[in-house]
C-alpha cells in the first residue's frame, strides 16, 4: 500500500527524496546524482538498463522543474510507489525533482532565480548540462514532463509529436478522473480543445528551450507536458498526476509504440 502523503511536507525536498531512496532500494537500482546545487543533490534513476529490456526505448518521466508545483513532484513519487512491478518489468528513465531549491522555497525559479524550463539547451547550466549528457545517449519512447499551473481550471496536456502521428493525448486525458479537463479554448496563447494542445512542430520564437522541446529535438517521438491546476487540493492534484501517467502507459501499449 502507498504510504500517506505528508501534506505538511509538500515542499520538503528531504522528505520527497527519503521516499525515492527507499523506492530505489526496493527496485534494486541506484539513485544517481546528476548534480549538486548549493548542497542539494539533483537525482535520477533508471530501471531496465540491464537484462531483457536493455535494448528497448525508455519511458522518460520528470517533475519538479518548477518548485511551486508540488502536486507534480509528489504525483510522480506516488505513481512510482504504486507501480513497482511495472518499473521492474519495463525500461524507465526518471528525474524525480529537477529544481530542489525551487521546491524548498515554493518558487518557480531555480537557485539563481532562473526558469529552468527555458534553459534545457544550455550546456553550461548546472542541471541542464548534465541532464543533456544523460538523456542524449538514450532512446526514448515517450517523454512525460509533469507540471502544475496557477491559471489552470482543470487538467490539460501539451502534446508535441511528429507530423502525421495519431493524436494520443485526448484518450490519455480521458483516463484522468480526479480532476476534469480544462475547458478553455485558448491556453497559454495556444488553441486548446478538451484540455489538449497539440503541436507537430516546435513553436517559433520561444523565449528559451523547455524540457519537452529539447526531448523532441533529441529524438523523442512524443512528449507530453501535463498540468494540474495548482489552486485545487493537493491530494486530488497528486491523484490526477498518477492517473495521467497510468493512462499514458496504457495508451502507449495500445498504440504499440516502440520509440520509432
Ligand atoms: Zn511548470
Amino acid at each position: 500500500m502507498t504510504p500517506m502523503l505528508p501534506l505538511h511536507e509538500a515542499h520538503s525536498y528531504r522528505a520527497l527524496m527519503r521516499r525515492w531512496r527507499e523506492l530505489a532500494r526496493r527496485l534494486g537500482v541506484r539513485l544517481q546524482t546528476l548534480a549538486v546545487v548549493e548542497d542539494l543533490p539533483v537525482c535520477w534513476l533508471e530501471t531496465g538498463a540491464k537484462g531483457a529490456m536493455a535494448g528497448e526505448a525508455a519511458v522518460y518521466l520528470s517533475s519538479g522543474v518548477h518548485g511551486d508545483e508540488p502536486g507534480a513532484a509528489w504525483g510522480l513519487l506516488v505513481w512510482a510507489e504504486e507501480n513497482v512491478d511495472r518499473l521492474r518489468a519495463g525500461r524507465f528513465l526518471i528525474f524525480p525533482c529537477l529544481n530542489p531549491h525551487g521546491l524548498q522555497r515554493n518558487t518557480r525559479v531555480d537557485h539563481l532565480g532562473q526558469d529552468l524550463n527555458r534553459r534545457f539547451h544550455v550546456a553550461e547550466d548546472a542541471v541542464c548540462g548534465p541532464w543533456r549528457q544523460v538523456v542524449a545517449g538514450r532512446r526514448l519512447a515517450v517523454g512525460l514532463c509533469l507540471h502544475e499551473d496557477y491559471d489552470g481550471q482543470g487538467c490539460y496536456v501539451y502534446e508535441l509529436g511528429r507530423r502525421g502521428r495519431p493524436r494520443l493525448a485526448p484518450d490519455m486525458l480521458a483516463g484522468v478522473r480526479a480532476i476534469p479537463p480544462d475547458g478553455r479554448r485558448r491556453i497559454d496563447e495556444s488553441r486548446a480543445a478538451g484540455g489538449v494542445i497539440h503541436k507537430s512542430r516546435v513553436p517559433k520564437h520561444l523565449p528559451g528551450m523547455p524540457e519537452a522541446v529539447v526531448l523532441h529535438e533529441l529524438g523523442c517521438g512524443l512528449t507530453l507536458t501535463f498540468e494540474t491546476p495548482s489552486e485545487f487540493g493537493l491530494d486530488v492534484r497528486v491523484r490526477a498526476q498518477v492517473e495521467f501517467v497510468n493512462a499514458v502507459l496504457s495508451g502507449m501499449c495500445i498504440a504499440g509504440n516502440t520509440g520509432e
